[in-house]
């Protein structure tokens, strides 16, 4: 899968080489480009924003450089990722589909946001999602767009050892997964619940269903039809 991202931070994105993401990017499963906005500019000053039309405070980026940044970009698979509070939410369903994408450019926004003329000129030949991560507001574009691309390329075949700890997450059933422990048994006062020592695989799968479905009710109950 590749992923470019479009930003006017590019050392946001230098943890990208850390962790299973950067293990990801050396065995070839993820490829990944980071491009400055500025770099699209023509001005002594790199300009990338200006006053909002219609008045009101802060700035907004100038539709010309993400146009010349994005039309080096999209090609016609991609997918145009617009992070935004006011774009469709986030869900692990979201990322299971992008998931099964070749390529997603990122549009880092900062200040009011992007001219919303660019979501709606590439829409007329490429597929242009806006997206939101969760119903606050941001700075910029970046730490959303770095959430996102953990979510969706832990779900790339081969991403992490066991494919199994995808399967059994939150979220993945529609449902908060049951509380984990391991070793010592015994911590602070606080004992690890016998049925996971017991070796009765039965019973402990019963008893994550049921700590999964208590879970879900009591703390987010919005999940439960
Ligand atoms: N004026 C915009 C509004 O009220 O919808 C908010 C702009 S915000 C200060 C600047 C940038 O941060 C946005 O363009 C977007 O890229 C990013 N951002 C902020 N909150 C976000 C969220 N919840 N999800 C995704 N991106 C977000």
């Amino acid at each position: 899968m590749r992923l470019d991202v479009v930003t006017i931070f590019p050392a946001f994105f230098d943890v990208l080489d850390v962790s299973l993401l950067g293990k990801a990017r050396e065995r070839g499963l993820l490829d990944i480009g980071v491009h400055d906005l500025r770099d699209f500019t023509h001005d002594r000053h790199r300009t990338v924003d200006d006053t909002p039309y219609g008045g009101g405070a802060g700035m907004v980026m100038k539709p010309e450089p993400w146009g010349e940044a994005l039309d080096g970009l999209l090609q016609p698979e991609s997918i145009l990722v617009i992070p935004s509070p006011a774009g469709e939410r986030f869900t692990q369903g979201v990322a299971r589909e992008f998931a099964t994408e070749s390529h997603l450019v990122f549009a880092c926004g900062r200040y009011e946001g992007i001219d919303h003329r660019v979501g709606e000129h590439f829409a007329r030949e490429h597929r242009v999602r806006s997206v939101s991560i969760g119903d606050y507001v941001l700075n910029g574009g970046e730490v959303a767009t770095m959430a996102m691309i953990e979510a969706i390329s832990r779900l790339i075949p081969g991403m992490v050892g066991n494919p199994e700890s995808i399967v059994e997450e939150s979220h993945e059933d529609g449902l908060l997964e049951a509380p984990a422990y391991t070793k010592p048994a015994q911590w602070r006062g606080l004992s690890v619940p016998p049925v996971l020592m017991s070796g009765n695989h039965g019973a402990i799968r019963q008893w994550r269903a049921d700590q999964s479905m208590e879970r879900t009710r009591s703390i987010r109950p919005d999940l439960l039809p």
